[in-house]
């Protein structure tokens, strides 16, 4: 017996229940129609809610960036100056969302890991919604705050635990929209506890930006609630179609986490490219919103289509569309097939989503085209027939 034994036991065993990961290999640029696994297929997996991933606007500010300035940063923005691309990014963010400041990281993941930790510690309480993303947890178990879960988008929940928990500061943090359901987060009701409870606010805005709020600004915008969210966190790597992440708020909240966020003090910032490319999504987004609302266009008649093919496409209240199978080795069976018709919708099983809710989870872009939509909803009906599923 090694001691390394146990890997290959348990990838035998997340085989045999349908959970192993299949990760294709992607050798075209991101579109609606791309080439996985050498294979033309149509792209209903990806988060580049806009088309923006492979936009010429993008493209040619990242090529002047990167003849400009270089492939690299250097080193970290505290140690060796920070270029001023990433302070061009933050303030580009800051008059998107209305915000005072943000300031700009490494990713949506990385930003929750500097952000709740350095707004929280040992003696303090987190109420955090029982189905917030990965990044969030960690980020709170990071702290070493006190960890409370309230039921899922139940201010009434939280509102109890609040009652029930003191410490010496307390935070409540949520998903905007999550990600695998695309349910909204009932954020008015979870500001007005917050402030008869004075709690810290944290929203994670991912699958927000870009789609919801005038232009796509995001969900604070969507409920009218600026300056009454401490930090919204974000991510440029879906709708922005780029990489990065950032947390917007007060400008006295981003110097502290300029000096105490520990992913801002130690590791490298974004390269010139990257951050060039996502100042001119944040460009494009602000000129025109008409992406916005053909990304809405296309997703209502997608879900509606597939809810009168007799799927279940759950809860959602935004372009993720889920379609919840139930068991994971049928989601499996279900996204192998499809493949094999020429469309890419991956399934998602145990630990992303709770066991016996395993979906396959269609994200629609505004770069698809009735057509492609038609493509799918067919390969869908067919597969979806043959399976039993509907
Ligand atoms: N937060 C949420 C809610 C997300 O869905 C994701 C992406 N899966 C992230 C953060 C991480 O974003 P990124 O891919 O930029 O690290």
């Amino acid at each position: 017996m090694s001691k390394l034994d146990f890997i290959e036991s348990e990838l035998a065993s997340l085989k045999e229940q349908g959970l192993l990961i299949n990760i294709r290999t992607i050798s075209s640029p991101q579109g609606p129609w791309f080439v996985a696994d050498q294979k033309r297929v149509l792209n209903l997996c990806s988060n580049n809610y806009l088309g923006l991933a492979n936009d010429d606007r993008l493209k040619a500010a990242a090529r002047q960036a990167l003849e400009k300035y270089g492939v690299g940063p250097g080193a970290v923005r505290t140690i060796a100056g920070t270029m001023t691309l990433h302070l061009e990014i933050e303030r580009a963010l800051a008059d998107f969302k209305g915000a005072e400041d943000t300031i700009f990281l490494q990713s949506g993941f990385v930003a929750n890991q500097a952000v709740i930790p350095a707004l929280v510690g040992p003696d303090d309480v987190i109420f955090s919604d029982e189905l917030n993303h990965a990044s969030i947890i960690d980020g709170c178990r990071l702290s070493g705050a006190k960890i409370v879960r309230y039921a899922h988008n139940d201010a009434g929940s939280l509102e109890e635990a609040a009652r029930a928990h003191v410490g010496r500061r307390r935070l409540v943090v949520t998903d905007g929209v999550f990600s695998m359901d695309g349910d909204i987060a009932p954020l008015p009701d979870i500001v007005e506890v917050a402030q008869r409870h004075d709690l810290i606010t944290v929203v994670d805005d991912a699958h927000g930006e870009g789609v919801l709020g005038r232009g796509g600004r995001g969900i604070v915008d969507h409920f009218g609630l600026h300056g009454r969210f401490d930090v919204e966190i974000g991510t440029l790597s879906k709708a922005f179609g780029v990489v990065g992440g950032y947390a917007a708020g007060s400008a006295s909240l981003v110097r502290w986490f300029k000096q105490r966020a520990r992913p801002f003090l130690f590791s490298t910032g974004l390269s010139p490219a990257d951050v060039a490319a996502s100042i001119a999504a944040v460009r494009v987004l602000q000129a025109s919103d008409e992406l916005v609302k053909r990304l809405w266009d296309n997703a209502s008649y997608f879900k509606a289509e597939m809810r009168r093919l007799g799927f279940d496409t759950g809860v959602s209240q935004t372009p993720i569309t889920p379609v919840i199978i139930g068991d994971a080795v049928k989601a499996s069976e279900l996204s192998k097939r499809l493949f094999s018709e020429g469309v890419f919708a991956q399934s998602i099983g145990y630990p992303t989503v709770p066991r016996g809710k395993a979906r396959i989870r269609v994200m629609i872009s505004a770069a698809h085209s009735r057509e492609d939509l038609d493509y799918g909803l067919e390969k869908f009906a067919k597969v979806g027939r043959e399976l039993g599923v509907i």
